[in-house]
Formats: C-alpha cells, structure tokens, sequence
C-alpha cells in the first residue's frame, strides 16, 4: 500500500486525539456507535497519551460507581 493510502485509511479509522477525549468523556452520558468504539480503540493502540487518558477515566468512573453503591 502507498504511503498516503494508508494514511487515509487510518484517518477514516481514528479520530484525532481531541475527538477521542472529548467521546471518552461524552460515554459516560449516552452509548457510543460501534463505529465510534471501533475508532476510539484504533486510536487508543496507536497513541499512548489517549490509552492514558482512557485507563485514567475508567478507573475514576469506578471509583464514582463504588461510592454510589455505599
Ligand atoms: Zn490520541
């Protein structure tokens, strides 16, 4: 594959690391699409800082989860 065809192709794959965050933080309020899961996860295997961002979320939102049920 050339170079920019597979640039392309992971554009329409990912979104940039703004979109991700901001639909990490959107989940919590309405249920992401399948494609939208699909290119979270693409981008999180391919940048390190959402991956980070995304296990921080997670672990906060479970703590929140644990203090509702006490
Ligand atoms: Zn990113």
């Amino acid at each position: 594959m050339r170079k920019k065809y597979t640039t392309k192709f992971i554009q329409f794959l990912t979104h940039d690391c703004e979109q991700v965050t901001s639909q990490i933080s959107l989940a919590h309020e309405q249920p992401l699409t399948l494609l939208q899961q699909l290119r979270l996860y693409v981008h999180r295997k391919m940048c390190k800082r959402c991956e980070q961002f995304y296990q921080n979320d997670k672990k906060l939102s479970e703590m929140i989860e644990q203090h509702k049920h006490k």
